[in-house]
């Protein structure tokens, strides 16, 4: 799959990230002697690309691989196959003693910011530890710089001496960007970052996302199970179901005229805010079938209401149908040029 370079101004932004029909399947185990008996097909086969300045947005319901796809490119999971390109350099096999240049350039925003705070340790020495850890700052500079971050996210400077249990959960989600701040990356992957978060501290956190990305240029890739989320804060949007990509398009041509019908039922389940817009909500059948036996064929064929014997037996891949709008189903032709 190939992506349109994309322009600001007639400049061209450069790619950050790049992933290539990335991986990852978790052995199953069984029996005494701990016998691989299948695998668990989280990640498979997903390829995209994230520019500077942009927000790439991936949605879909719980289980569909999306939190595992944003560890996996982090390298906090090892993938089972496919390619991390970060800033043009291949990062997939670089062994873990390696990676710390890479990852100060990429960094997380975690759903629950409070369990992946230190309890003991006072917020501004948080913000201060990855400073220090990678030999940037220290003594009155470390500090200064923490005071900096802190004023940046919209905490006081006095917070600095509290305990993260002694903030509220919006106030602990600002620390928790001001400590993935702080290395000044070029990639953030925020992994469902508002979803613990009160609706009203929701729009205020989004907003802070959005304002620190225009001041530096930050490319996001931001996970939610939340449509509505997403649209807000994303440049192009990934809709990922049982492990693979199956729409992909710039959001207001997804939003305006989805491709693919899990995007066509996720999109009718969001409430629209003008009482005279009437929306039929479409009402998948069944489960999620299960990640360790993905259906044949496409994978979506069991709750398709437009499923063909076709897409029993062949898996449609992502193609392009309009420029730049990708879709992998069987009723999509690819764009003539392809
Ligand atoms: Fe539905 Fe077939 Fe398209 Fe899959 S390929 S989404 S089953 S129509």
């Amino acid at each position: 799959m190939t992506e349109a370079p994309q322009k600001e101004n007639g400049e061209a932004r450069r790619v950050v990230l790049r992933v290539q029909d990335l991986a990852k399947h978790f052995p199953v185990r069984d029996g005494l002697f701990g016998r691989v008996s299948g695998h668990v097909y989280a990640v498979d086969g997903v390829s995209f690309s994230i520019h500077e300045g942009e927000t790439l947005g991936v949605v879909g319901e719980s289980g569909c691989g999306k939190s595992t796809l944003g560890k996996t490119v982090l390298r906090l999971l090892e993938p089972t196959a496919g390619q991390i390109v970060l800033r043009g350099e291949d990062i997939t096999r670089t062994p873990e003693r390696h990676l710390r240049a890479q990852r100060r350039e990429m960094q997380m925003i975690f759903q629950d910011p409070y369990a992946s705070l230190n309890p003991r340790m006072r917020c501004g020495d948080i913000v201060g530890e990855p400073l220090a850890i990678h030999g940037l700052a220290s003594g009155q500079e470390k500090d200064d710089q923490v005071t900096s971050l802190f004023e940046r996210v919209g905490l006081r400077v006095d917070q600095k001496k509290r305990y993260p249990h002694q903030l509220s959960g919006g106030q602990r989600q600002r620390l928790g960007i001001a400590r993935a701040l702080a290395l000044k990356p070029s990639l953030i992957i925020a992994d469902e970052p508002v979803s613990a978060l009160d609706v009203s501290v929701q729009a205020q956190v989004i907003n802070l996302l959005k304002d620190l990305q225009r001041d530096y240029n930050l490319a996001y890739l931001f996970v939610s199970h939340n449509l509505a989320v997403v649209e807000h804060i994303s440049h192009r949007i990934a809709v990922m179901y049982l492990g693979k990509v199956v729409e992909l398009a710039d959001k207001r041509a997804l939003f305006a005229s989805p491709l693919h019908p899990y995007t066509e039922a996720l999109l009718s389940a969001v409430p629209v805010a003008d009482p005279r817009v009437k929306k039929e909500r479409i009402i998948l059948r069944g489960d999620v079938p299960s990640p360790m036996n993905p259906p044949s064929g496409c994978a979506f064929h069991t709750r398709c209401p437009h499923v063909k014997d076709i897409c029993r037996v062949e898996t449609p891949p992502l193609r392009e149908v309009t420029a730049g709008h990708f879709a992998a189903c069987h009723l999509r032709e690819p764009a003539a040029s392809n």
